[in-house]
């Protein structure tokens, strides 16, 4: 058993049968039965039984839009996947939650180096280079609004600087690998951001740009009068 398939295994022995929006059971009949957790009790889901199948549930959401953010609390509903052992629940985790599980074997071993945001946008290129000017406040904004619990389930273990402040417009909870993201209290196996994520870089560069032209509009001498 490797090391991802052992942590799965002491999780489900310490009660942390939850990840995210999905609720990890046993079956009576051996293996076990992966869904959508408010689906826990209901017997009229959509069975599957390979962990591929994950990919296609974790790629559209219940109105059949596409989920950029597999972290965003708008998994599907209706299907269950029953598995044979915790090799094929990790290969279906990976789908659902890529490198959640990863990224929380490290912490637990202390491997855990999260990248802080300067560091992110510092090494970006191209297009995106400009994001490296995004100030403090612009920074707050943007985060609080896009990594909020109501946008994505992720904790977040990454800071502004190296060994420096946290995001201060997000909550405690947000930072806080045990809370259930869910809101329901449970005992869950926590999904981790290690460092800001390409979605966040793409909505930084509109705001660095805007607020470019909006100071060379200001510094701009206003047109003389005619006349
Ligand atoms: S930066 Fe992390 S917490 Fe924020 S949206 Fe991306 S994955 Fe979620």
């Amino acid at each position: 058993m490797g090391r991802i398939d052992e942590l799965l295994a002491s999780a489900l022995a310490e009660g942390r049968d939850c990840i995210g929006q999905i609720a990890l059971r046993t079956r009576s009949e051996g293996g076990y039965r992966l869904t959508h957790r408010d689906d826990v009790g209901r017997d009229d889901l959509r069975v599957s039984q390979t962990p591929e199948s994950a990919r296609e549930i974790a790629t559209y959401d219940d109105a059949g839009v596409y989920r950029p953010l597999k972290t965003a609390p708008n998994l599907r509903h209706g299907w269950a996947l029953h598995l044979p052992d915790l090799a094929a629940v990790r290969a279906a985790l990976e789908y659902f939650y890529p490198a959640a599980l990863a990224l929380w074997l490290a912490e637990r071993d202390g491997r855990l180096q999260p990248t802080a945001m300067r560091e992110t946008l510092g090494r970006q290129t191209g297009m995106y280079r400009v994001t490296g000017l995004l100030t403090d406040p612009q920074a707050e904004a943007l985060v609080g609004e896009l990594c909020a619990q109501t946008r994505c389930l992720r904790a977040m273990r990454w800071t502004k600087t190296p060994g420096g402040e946290r995001i201060a417009s997000l909550p405690a909870t947000k930072f806080d690998p045990e809370h259930d993201p869910a809101g329901a209290g449970a005992r869950v196996m926590p999904l981790l951001c290690a460092e800001m994520c390409n979605l966040v870089v793409a909505e930084a560069r509109p705001v660095v740009k805007a607020a470019q032209a909006a100071a060379a509009a200001a510094a701009s001498p206003a047109p003389a009068a005619a006349g």
